[in-house]
C-alpha cells in the first residue's frame, strides 16, 4: 500500500490560523501585538524572498513586521549596534537575521548577540544549552515543524527508533534533540557514518536532512515508517528544474507508512513555526501563558 502523504502545507495553514486566533487574543485581552524583526545584509536573491514571504505571513497573522535590509557592506560592529537596539525596543519580540552574513561579518557573534529570549531562530548557544538539557527553550523553526507534523501523525513517539541523517546546528541536532525529548531512541547519521542503508531501515521515523538529491532509496526504508524529508535541492530534469528532497520519493512511498513530499512537506511549516516562535516569545516575554500545540 502506498504510503500517506502528510501534507506540510496544510498543516502550516493550520499552524498560522492558530497563530492568527491567538495573537488577536492577545490583541483584544492584553492590548499585546506580538512583532518580529527580520535582519537581511545584502541582496541575495535567495534570503530576499525568504525575507518577503516571512514580512508578508508575519502581517497575514496580525503580528507586526520589522524589516531591516542593510547594505552588504556594512561593518560587523554597525550591524551589531542594531542588534542591541533590537534587544531594547519593546515592540520587538522576536529577531531574526537572515543568514548567510557576508564573510566579512563573524556570524557566530552575530547570532549569539541576539537576546535569547527574541531568539526566535532558536540559533543562540544559550537556547542550544536549554534545548540540549531539556529545559525550555527557543527551538529551530524546522525541526520544530518536523516535531509537530510528527506528533500530529502518531499518538506518541516514545520508544519509536528515530534516524537522523545529518548533523547541521540548523536541523540535525536540533532535530536529535526534539526526538529524544519526546523518548524515541534516535541515532544520528552523517557522512562518516558505516552502511547508512543499514542504520536506515532500522528506523520508524526517518529524518533526511542532507542536501542531496533523492539520495535515499524506498530499499532503505524500514517498511510502514514515517519519512520526513527536509532536503531541498533544485535540479534539471526533462529540460525544467525541479524542486527535490533527500529522499527518492516514489520508491519511497511505496515502503514508508507516511512520507512528507517535496515541495510541499517541510517547507511551509518552517515560516509557519517562526510565527509560533515569535508568538512564545512575546507571551514568555509578558509572563502569560504560552500557547499550546506551538512548542516542543
Ligand atoms: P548542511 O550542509 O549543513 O548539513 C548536511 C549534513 O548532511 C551534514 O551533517 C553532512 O555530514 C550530511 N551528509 C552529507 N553527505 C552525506 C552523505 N553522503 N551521507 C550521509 N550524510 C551526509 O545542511 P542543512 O542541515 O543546513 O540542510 C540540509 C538540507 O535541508 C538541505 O537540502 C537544505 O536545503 C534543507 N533545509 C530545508 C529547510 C526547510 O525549510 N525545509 C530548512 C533548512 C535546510 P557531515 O557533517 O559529516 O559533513
Amino acid at each position: 500500500m502506498a504510503a500517506s502523504i502528510i501534507d506540510g502545507k496544510a498543516f502550516a495553514a493550520r499552524v498560522r490560523a492558530k497563530v492568527a486566533a491567538e495573537v488577536s487574543a492577545l490583541s483584544r485581552d492584553h492590548g499585546l501585538i506580538p512583532g518580529l524583526a527580520v535582519v537581511l545584509v545584502g541582496e541575495d536573491p535567495a534570503s530576499q524572498v525568504y525575507v518577503r514571504s516571512k514580512g508578508k505571513q508575519t502581517v497575514e497573522v496580525g503580528m507586526q513586521s520589522f524589516e531591516h535590509r542593510l547594505p552588504v557592506d556594512i561593518s560587523e560592529a554597525e550591524l551589531l549596534n542594531l542588534i542591541v537596539k533590537l534587544n531594547a525596543d519593546p515592540e520587538i519580540h522576536g529577531i531574526l537575521v537572515q543568514l548567510p552574513l557576508p564573510s566579512h561579518v563573524n556570524s557566530e557573534l552575530v547570532v549569539n548577540a541576539v537576546d535569547p529570549a527574541k531568539d526566535v531562530d532558536g540559533f543562540h548557544i544559550s537556547n542550544v544549552g536549554l534545548l540540549g538539557t531539556g529545559q525550555k527553550a527557543m527551538v529551530p523553526c524546522t525541526p520544530l515543524g518536523c516535531l509537530m507534523m510528527l506528533r500530529d501523525h502518531h499518538d506518541s513517539l516514545s520508544g519509536m527508533d528515530a534516524v537522523v541523517v545529518g548533523r547541521s546546528n540548523i536541523v540535525g541536532k536540533p532535530m536529535a534533540q526534539l526526538l529524544l525529548g519526546d523518548s524515541c531512541t534516535v541515532t544520528i547519521a552523517h557522512s562518516r557514518t558505516r552502511d547508512l542503508p543499514a542504520v536506515c531501515r532500522r528506523a520508524d521515523i526517518l529524518v533526511a536532512a542532507v542536501g542531496r538529491p533523492e539520495m535515499i532509496p524506498g530499499d532503505w526504508v524500514k517498511p510502514g515508517a514515517t519519512v520526513i524529508d527536509v532536503g531541498i535541492n533544485r535540479i534539471e530534469r526533462d529540460g525544467k528544474t525541479r524542486l527535490v528532497g533527500d529522499v527518492h520519493f516514489e520508491s519511497a512511498t511505496k515502503v514508508a507508512g507516511a512520507i512528507t513530499p517535496v515541495p510541499g512537506g517541510v517547507g511551509p511549516m518552517t515560516i509557519a513555526c517562526l510565527l509560533a516562535n515569535t508568538l512564545t516569545a512575546a507571551c514568555r516575554a509578558n509572563g502569560l501563558p504560552e500557547p499550546e500545540g506551538l512548542t516542543a
